[in-house]
């Protein structure tokens, strides 16, 4: 075997939310570790283009909204959600280091919006909303401040193994182009990202996911799926990548980003008809939209919803995908009547007027026969009649912000392969699958980075042999 360039105790490829995270944890414990970073700048990982809401239960934040949460509750509000294909391992041990997490990130100083939100999933609201780029900058101090290095430019190309099949260190390729060989003597962690960049795995999965925009930080080209899938690695949920239904139909970043079906708007096609749940994942809704005319939709909604959209912006002080600030004022479309608002959105105006007068008979009869719609989101709120002219619509497409599903890892983020550990690998955030299940619950995928992140790091830090 060719000498080593370097080595470290932990090497750790990519720096978004789960990479840092993990070199902050694998520092902490006395280990020497390195990041090292495919992109530029730590201001292009998907952690860093999120809106920024997390997923906690039980936090100070929550009792200071008046919100009662526990494990328990979103253990089983993110099974359900899941429906039940979920690895139960994972889900345990994000509810039981998610508060633990929080605290941590508090304690570095991430300033959390003042309001807690309910959506996709929840129960109870347990959105957790903050600035991601000022989260990534905090993390990448924290790291270096402990010891830890972040690299730029220097993918990870490969994960080296010796004979009895322990990982032993990976290949990168560094900014000159050279191929370097880098020992870890503890272990490698793969936090490189998802593969909603990836589009030949994206059309074997569904052909149509060809014409869905991807959104996702631009190094999600699945190099972690890959790299651990050559050493024969378990992957799980792959099957379940969807689009979610939240983009503005010229958007592209999460500016544009409006979810006000959870705020009691509905959602219709380019012939004003409704063909969906509007309370369930914004994953599903992207599914069922991925069959309509232009494989797009409208959230239409009335003044009440709108005010309150126009209230929590001045509430949580921070634009989010529940909130209405100027910039998506300025995409809607709106009509002083429904018939107007039809006209202006080019659907039949007669159709979208059965459609909301057959919708608001389902509100007042507590039944909606068409969807089974009972709830705003996830458990939580009522179905509202849509009356308080003027009314509007929103243009709205799924985009792939991320993959959800990927490497099999246990509770200790060790990857599985034939469902063993490989010793020397672990992996965390979009790169691992098992956690989410079937669909999304909101708010898990920053969360599942930060928490798995840090299990990942201390992990393989603490690694024996
Ligand atoms: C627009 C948008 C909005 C979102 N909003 C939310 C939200 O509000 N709440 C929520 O929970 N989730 C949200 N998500 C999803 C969530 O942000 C991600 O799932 C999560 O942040 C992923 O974290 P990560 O650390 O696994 O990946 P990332 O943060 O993307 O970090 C992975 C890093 O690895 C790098 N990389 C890739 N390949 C290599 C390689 N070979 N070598 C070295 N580095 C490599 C990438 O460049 C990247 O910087 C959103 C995603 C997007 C795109």
């Amino acid at each position: 075997m060719d000498p080593w360039d370097d080595e470290v105790d932990v090497l750790i490829a990519g720096a978004g939310g789960a990479g840092l995270q993990a070199a902050i944890e694998a520092a902490s414990a006395g280990a020497s570790a390195i990041v090292f970073e495919k992109q530029m700048r730590i201001w292009e990982s998907s952690t860093a283009i999120a809106v920024g809401r997390v997923s906690f239960p039980c936090t100070d934040l929550q009792a200071r909204n008046g919100v009662a949460d526990s494990n328990e509750l979103m253990a089983r509000d993110i099974l359900e959600t899941g429906r039940h294909k979920n690895d139960p391992v994972q889900v345990q041990a994000y509810v039981d280091h998610a508060l633990g997490t929080y605290r941590q990130l508090c304690q570095l100083g991430i300033v959390w919006s003042p309001t807690v939100s309910a959506m996709a999933g929840m129960s109870v609201p347990r959105g957790h909303l903050t600035d991601m780029i000022d989260l990534v900058r905090t993390l990448r101090r924290a790291a270096e401040s402990r010891g830890a290095q972040v690299v730029f430019q220097t993918p990870v190309t490969g994960l080296l193994a010796d004979d009895a099949g322990t990982v032993v260190g990976a290949t990168v390729r560094e900014r000159s182009g050279r191929a370097s060989r880098i020992r870890a003597r503890k272990g490698v962690v793969l936090t490189a990202g998802g593969f909603a960049r990836d589009p030949e795995r994206l059309r074997r999965i569904e052909p149509r996911f060809d014409r869905v925009l991807a959104t996702s930080g631009i190094g999600h080209t699945g190099d972690a799926l890959r790299m651990a899938e050559a050493l024969g690695a378990d992957t799980r949920d792959i099957e379940y990548v969807q689009p979610s239904f939240e983009l503005h139909a010229s958007g592209g970043t999460s500016d544009d980003i409006l979810i006000l079906y959870y705020q009691g708007g509905i959602i219709v096609n380019a012939r004003g008809e409704r063909f969906v749940n509007e309370s369930i994942s914004y994953k599903d809704i992207a599914r069922a939209c991925l069959d309509q005319p232009g494989m797009m939709g409208w959230q239409v909604f009335d003044s009440a919803v709108y005010d309150k959209a126009v209230a929590a912006q001045a509430a949580a002080g921070q634009s989010s995908p529940m909130t209405l600030d100027a910039n998506k004022i300025r995409l809607l479309v709106k009509g002083r009547a429904l018939e107007e608002l039809a006209v202006n959105m080019e659907v039949p105006a007669e159709d979208l007027c059965r459609t909301v007068a057959r919708y608001n008979d389902f509100v007042d009869a507590g039944r909606d026969q068409d969807f089974g719609r009972q709830v705003l989101a996830g458990n939580f709120g009522k179905p509202v009649r849509l009356d308080r002219a003027p009314f509007y619509a929103y243009a709205t497409i799924g985009h792939l912000l991320a993959t959800y599903g990927g490497i099999a890892v246990d509770a200790q983020m060790r990857v599985l392969r034939k469902g063993q550990p490989i010793p020397g690998l672990y992996a965390a955030g979009e790169s691992t699958g098992g956690f989410h299940g079937a669909s999304y619950h909101s708010g898990t995928g920053i969360g599942k980075a930060l928490i798995f992140g840090r299990i990942a790091g201390r992990s393989a830090a603490t690694r024996i042999s």
